[in-house]
């Protein structure tokens, strides 16, 4: 068997050197590894790559298919808040844990580009954050882009504006996470109402203090949530804030007091603000007296003790330790024990033997 072999390996050295394999042949070997590992590709297959002549004649063709295999392999991530942010740490962390050990050779080809057309990221954080995870995600492999705008998006292609002039990018799959529209129904509300009865902004329905829907009877329509535009930012926070205000105020039997102008206007308590960047790191902003503020004397208000020396800023929290905030409190907000056992069972399984999306059961290649 092994003279067999030894024979094989001769034969087949030989024939490169007569025929002076090329970078072209060469990308033909890589290639099939790719199609192999990633089995999506109908490309050269492993008996073909012995068939040096024929895979001479097909080079040409090949190259195209290799260009096209790293432009799939571009993600173009258009938004640097925190989905986005949150989006590229996920990405480059299965990149780094599942497909580089799974498919090395493709891994290495994987590019993920975050588009922001501001000068910064997450800028709902403190710049300083902002920051942080712009370094942190260009020490991911992430290739971050600021003060760059889409201009427009093709099949394979975007376009970039930038200070230095337009860019145009290849890409694979483009992930667009620059904001939510109005859905169709709150779009109709609006229009019904009119313009000229109050109704005049493009996000959604716009309310009063009170999350009475402008241009309607005081105290008979209310919006809350993502469809309301009531100066406060679209997220579960405030939504599920609005949501108990509300609540509250129908068990209480105030419906009458709501359509009073008097009536007591929705506050906003701020916990936080969190995001995970990838690498077991995350980003958190918090409130420390939303956690353990007793009582409402100053002596245990935190933040009052922080004014004394200046600091009225949230406390922030980056690298492991945010991520530990981060995961604890997305756990303790999930609504059932059997919720919290099969997030807790994934984690676990995924920190074990690895995302699913990597199992042997999945992109297995079959000639
Ligand atoms: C990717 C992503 C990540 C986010 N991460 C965070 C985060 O980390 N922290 C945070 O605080 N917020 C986050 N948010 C925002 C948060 O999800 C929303 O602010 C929150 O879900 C708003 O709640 P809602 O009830 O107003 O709307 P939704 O949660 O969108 O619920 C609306 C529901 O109404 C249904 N619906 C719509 N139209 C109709 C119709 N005509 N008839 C019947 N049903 C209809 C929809 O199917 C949906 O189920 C995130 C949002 C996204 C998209």
């Amino acid at each position: 068997m092994a003279l067999r072999a030894y024979l094989i390996q001769a034969v087949f050295r030989a024939l490169l050197t007569v025929l002076s394999p090329s970078q072209e042949m060469l990308d033909i070997i890589e290639t099939a590894e790719v199609a192999n590992a990633s089995g999506d590709l109908k490309t050269a297959g492993s008996s073909e790559i012995c068939d040096v002549k024929s895979a001479g004649k097909r080079c040409t063709g090949v190259d195209s298919e290799w260009a096209s295999v790293k432009r799939l392999l571009n993600f173009v991530v258009v938004g640097g808040g925190p989905t986005g942010v949150e989006f590229c740490g996920e990405l480059s962390d299965f990149i780094k844990q599942d497909v580089k050990r799974r498919y090395p050779k493709i891994a290495e080809h994987f590019q993920v580009t975050l588009v922001e057309a501001l000068p910064g990221l997450l800028t709902m954080f403190h710049k300083s954050v902002g920051n942080y995870v712009q370094m942190h995600l260009a020490s991911q492999g992430v290739d971050v882009k600021l003060n760059a705008m889409v201009k427009e998006v093709e099949e394979e292609k975007v376009h970039l504006k930038t200070k230095d002039g337009v860019i145009d990018m290849d890409y694979g799959i483009l992930v667009w996470v620059a904001g939510v529209g109005m859905r169709p129904f709150t779009r109709s509300v609006c229009e019904k109402i009119g313009k000229e009865n109050g109704q005049t902004d493009r996000r959604g329905l716009l309310v009063d203090e009170c999350l009475r829907v402008k241009g309607t009877k005081p105290g008979e329509v209310f919006a809350i949530g993502d469809c309301a535009v009531s100066g406060k930012p679209p997220t579960a926070q405030v939504a599920y804030q609005q949501g108990k205000y509300l609540g509250r105020m129908f068990r209480l039997g105030k419906e009458h007091l709501i359509a009073d102008p008097e009536a007591p206007a929705f506050k906003y308590c701020h916990q936080g603000t969190m995001a995970y960047i990838g690498d077991s790191q995350g980003a958190a902003e918090i409130d420390p007296n939303a956690f353990f503020k007793l009582g409402r004397s100053s002596v245990t208000d935190h933040m009052w003790w922080r004014s004394l020396y200046g600091d009225t800023d949230q406390l922030r929290v980056m690298g492991p330790a945010g991520f530990a905030i981060w995961r604890s409190t997305y756990f303790s907000k999930l609504f059932s024990s059997r919720n919290r056992w099969s997030v807790a069972s994934d984690w676990l399984r995924t920190g074990m033997f690895g995302r699913p999306a990597s199992s042997s059961a999945q992109g297995t290649y079959t000639a």
